[in-house]
């Protein structure tokens, strides 16, 4: 297994020197699994491909892994030992029964140096301060890498996670952090919460949001109203970071916020259509990532669920690894009106964009076997925001006119924010598969 400690950034280097590296790390990657996995142990010897000699372009032979799969044979997923693993999370399983993804000392190095090579595209260093906004605890992996890629750079974290805007107003006026880490509209309710307390979040010392979760552009890389927002309010640059726990890989965007940075030593990324062939750079699929030097549960060709589109052309900050776009969406909430494509995202975009709406939810149900019908629920603070204007602005913005259902605040927040959900709950599918 590779050392992290001693580690160079390649992705700099030229396009060859990067897939002679990705070669040779995707088969040690495919040995390792074979060997170790009892997943892999069996169905790996099936395919007739020589392994040790295995090409970038041969990967797509490969099958699939999908979340179903892991969810299944949980365990035979596990390469190592029990007395290896050192952190388990969970991750919602397809038919709600939580899986479990489990770390190696090595497996939180190596997601240590992910972090720190994230951290530093977007310009952190040892002088910075991150206050953490996502929490550390309660079975998930991501604020547990933060704060190790943090650390690792040598900046000071401050883990207020979960907590209220008050703690998180005292925290900043207190302890001046440079850096926020957390969720796009929650950073932007913190700053409206500070203004209406006299504060002016432009005039503190943050000056930089690196954002989860959410997405803050859409597909042609311009910011959301989110983003827009967050700019304004904070006087601060905003960055979209995305990982998952199976992958074990984050993509950050860098100073030039033109997509997030694949790390091509650590991870190659597939995007595939439906029908599981691979796309060329710019197309719009299914993410698919194989991520290497993985320890504990090593997985190939995982099939992540979200939607988006690799972008290959030169950086400007010079590094010459291939970018991923923002997540348009989640493959499973596709929804097609009449022949337009849509995914929820682009919805909440555009409900963002209201001021007048300040809580919805969208719900989606079968109108044929070719088209689905969406209602939105919402909440608005402005009676003369009638359901027909904010139909009319959809319909402008989207191409499809859903219908559009006035309701109070808090009928649709207990819709929304449910004690059994670990996120927001603001898509509702009712379609019949
Ligand atoms: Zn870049």
């Amino acid at each position: 297994m590779t050392d992290f400690h001693h580690y160079r950034d390649i992705s700099f280097s030229g396009p060859e020197a990067i897939k002679n590296l990705q070669e040779r790390r995707l088969r040690e990657h495919l040995l390792y699994c074979s060997q170790n996995s009892p997943y892999y142990h069996k169905i790996l010897p099936d395919i007739n491909i020589d392994y040790a000699h295995i090409t970038l372009d041969q990967l797509s032979d490969l099958p699939f892994t999908e979340k179903a799969q892991i969810e299944q044979y949980n365990d035979d997923f596990r390469a190592v030992p029990p007395s290896k693993i050192v952190d388990i999370v969970l991750s919602s399983g397809t038919t709600g029964r939580p899986t479990r993804i489990m770390y190696t000392d090595h497996d939180l190095k190596r997601l240590a140096y992910n972090e720190e090579q994230s951290f530093k595209a977007c310009g952190l260093s040892s002088d910075d301060v991150a206050l953490l906004t996502c929490t550390i605890d309660r079975c998930f992996v991501a604020g547990l890498a933060y704060f190790l890629g943090i650390r690792k750079i040598g900046a000071a974290c401050i883990r207020n996670g979960h907590n209220s805007m008050g703690s998180h107003g005292e925290i900043i006026k207190l302890m001046d952090p440079t850096v926020i880490v957390g969720v796009p509209t929650f950073l932007r309710k913190l700053g409206l919460y500070l203004q209406e307390r006299g504060i002016d979040p432009g005039q503190t010392a943050v000056s930089k949001l690196v954002c989860i979760g959410e997405p803050l552009r859409d597909k042609h890389l311009e910011l959301l109203q989110v983003g827009n927002d967050l700019q304004k309010i904070w006087q601060a640059k905003v960055f979209s970071t995305y990982a998952s726990s199976e992958i074990v890989t984050t993509f950050c965007e860098c100073t030039a916020q033109k997509g997030g940075h694949l790390h091509p030593d650590l991870a190659i990324v597939e995007i595939i259509d439906k029908n599981g062939t691979v796309l060329p750079p710019v197309s719009i699929g299914e993410v698919v990532v194989t991520a290497m030097s993985v320890e504990g549960m090593p997985l190939v060709r995982f099939k992540t669920g979200d939607v988006s589109f690799l972008i290959d052309d030169p950086c400007p900050c010079g590094r010459i690894s291939p970018r991923l776009g923002p997540i348009l969406g989640r493959k499973k909430q596709m929804m097609k009106i009449r022949g337009t494509t849509l995914y929820p995202q682009a919805i909440y975009s555009a409900l963002e964009e209201i001021k007048a709406i300040s809580e919805y939810y969208l719900m989606v149900t079968s109108e044929s076997d070719l088209s689905d019908k969406i209602a939105i629920y919402a909440a608005v603070n402005e009676v003369s925001c009638s359901a027909d204007i904010i139909g009319e602005k959809l319909q402008a913005r989207l191409r499809v006119k859903p219908e559009v259902i006035i309701a109070h605040e808090e009928t649709i927040k207990k819709q929304i924010y449910t004690p059994k959900a670990r996120k927001p709950v603001r898509f509702i599918d009712k379609r019949y598969n």
